[in-house]
This record gives structure tokens, sequence and C-alpha cells, in this order.
């Protein structure tokens, strides 16, 4: 028994260190894929019932690897936010993705352009002017930005976080709750911050009609905080009909379209704009 102890704590000792090493060696290529410019924004289509239109495009980080292909989020932010990296990472999808939306304005698409933010990016001081600098290079109005944070985010003691938050509100940046709905929620903390908009997580839209109850309730309550409605996870006809009748703002998914690249998403624009 001592014997196949030891045998097995020498296969688990082995396999921690392969996956140290795997680690590494990602992270390795990661910051290559930076300096190379292979990590880029793809995005997908934030849809408005009303206005009948894409008002907004949400910016989803790819790594474009020359011999792996396509590298989703899963496999590289994880480990990003672990080792620091995710700073470098969400800065270039925040440059890139304000860049596009700015080329598209000039050729006279309007649209907004919202990006995911971490927590670790809120903790370096200079965040909100970095944004600032990003917005001036491309002229972009702060307006046209939207920064989507999760809830956790918000409960945040750290004053470096509360003041960042403070600098691009008072910029004129819009602020969105990501995957609202699937934490631990402080509503008075959610109502104090004044947040723009709210995007309800697809775990609950993909729980209708099951759930309709909580589901209601939660656009109930962010009707009650005047707060923009973003229901995510929408696959069917049926979820797009729900989510409209019930008063969501903006819808989003893969009904519409999965996230794709810059020029894909300029010929989804330009077909919506009926051009
Ligand atoms: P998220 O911000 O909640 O983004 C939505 C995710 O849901 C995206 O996955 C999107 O492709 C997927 N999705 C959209 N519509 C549907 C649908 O109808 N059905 C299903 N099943 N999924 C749908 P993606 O692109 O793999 O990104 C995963 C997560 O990675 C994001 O979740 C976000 O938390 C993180 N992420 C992506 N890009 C960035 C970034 O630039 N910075 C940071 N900090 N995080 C990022
Ligand atoms: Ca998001
Ligand atoms: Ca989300
Ligand atoms: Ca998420």
């Amino acid at each position: 028994a001592k014997a196949g102890g030891r045998n097995q704590y020498r296969v688990f000792d082995e396999t921690m260190r392969n996956r140290r090493e795997e680690e590494l060696e990602l992270l390795a290529d990661l910051r290559e894929a930076l300096r190379a410019g292979h990590i880029l924004p793809y995005f997908q289509p934030r849809f408005a019932p009303g206005a009948q239109r894409i008002v907004a495009v949400e910016a989803l980080a790819r790594w474009i690897h020359p011999e792996r292909g396509v590298i989703m989020p899963a496999d590289f932010i994880p480990i990003s936010e672990k080792c620091g990296l995710i700073n470098q990472v969400g800065l270039t999808i925040l440059e890139q993705a304000v860049r596009q939306r700015c080329a598209w304005e000039r050729r006279g698409i309007d649209v907004s352009v919202s990006v995911n933010v971490s927590l670790r990016q809120l903790c370096e001081p200079d965040f909100a002017a970095t944004v600032q600098r990003i917005l001036e290079t491309c002229g972009c109005a702060p307006a046209r930005l939207e920064l989507e944070l999760t809830e956790t985010l918000l409960l945040e003691e750290n004053l470096v976080v509360a003041r960042n938050l403070e600098k691009v509100r008072l910029l004129g940046i819009r602020i969105a709750i990501d995957d609202f709905g699937t934490g631990y929620s402080n509503l008075a903390r959610l109502n104090e911050m004044a947040v723009d908009c709210i995007k309800i997580d697809r775990s609950l839209i993909q729980g209708l009609p099951r759930n309709e109850e909580i589901v209601r309730l939660v656009i109930a309550m962010c009707s009650f905080m005047q707060v923009s409605i973003v229901a995510e996870g929408i696959e069917t006809p049926a979820m797009a009909e729900w989510a409209q009748r019930h008063g969501c703002h903006e819808l989003q998914g893969y009904y519409f379209s999965r996230p794709v690249a810059a020029a894909a998403m300029e010929n989804l624009l330009l077909g919506d704009a009926g051009r």
C-alpha cells in the first residue's frame, strides 16, 4: 500500500508540474501574441427592437493563433487575470474597439461599443486617464463607449477602483453591469452607483419560461432604477419575443449573430442600415 501511495504521489506531482509548465508556455505565447497584434476584438451586435437596428456592439477578445486558429477567451482570459496580463489584453481590446467604432462612424455607421473591463484594470491608478487618452486620440464621444463590469466589482471597497469609476462616469462614459442576476447583488450599492445599463445574464434568459417570475422581477427592478436593460444569450425567436414584450431595450445573442470579426460586423451593420 505504501509503494502504491508513493507512486500515486509521484504521478500527481508530475501532472502538477506539467500543468505549471503548460501555463508558463501559454503565458510566453500570450506575451508574444500581444506584441504581434494577434489579440483582437470580435464584435457581437446588441439589437434594439424599438429602433429595429443594431445600436451597439460588444467587443469580445479573440486570440488569432497562426497555427491553432481562433482561441476563445475561456482559454486565455482566466490565466491573464491570474498573472496580471489582463491589463494589456484589456487595453489592446479597448484601443482597437474604440478605433474601429470611429472608423465606422467616418463611414456613416452610428453604433456604440461596449468593452469588458476586469477588476485588475480598475485597480490601476491611471486607468481613467488611459481611457480618456484613447477616446481623445480617436476623437470618440465618451457617450459612445460603455464599460461592462461585473456586480462583484461594484462591491469593491478599494479606493482606487472607486476613483476610477467616478472619473470615467464624469467623462460621460457609460457603465453597464454584466452577467446581472448571477452573483450576490447589493441593490442599495447598485442604486448608488447610478449605472446606465444592466445586462441580464444568459443563464436567466435561457431558463425561460420556467423562471419567468424571477426574470420579470429582475426587469421590474431595472426599470425602477431607470437603467437600460439588455437581455443576453438570446438564441431563439421565442426568447427574443419574450424579452422584447417584457421591456428589454436591447437583445444580444446567437439568434442575431455570433461574435464576428470587424469586417463581417461591418457587413451586418451596413445591411442593417438598409444600404
Ligand atoms: P461575457 O462578457 O458575458 O460575454 C458574453 C459571452 O457569451 C461571449 O463569450 C459570447 O460569445 C457568448 N454568447 C453571446 N451570445 C450567446 C448566446 O446566444 N448563447 C451562448 N451560449 N453564448 C452566447 P466569449 O466571447 O467566449 O467570452 C467569454 C467571456 O470572456 C466574456 O463573457 C467575458 O467575461 C470574457 N471576455 C471576453 N473578452 C474580454 C475582454 O476583452 N476583457 C475581459 N476582461 N474579459 C473578456
Ligand atoms: Ca460582457
Ligand atoms: Ca455577460
Ligand atoms: Ca462574464
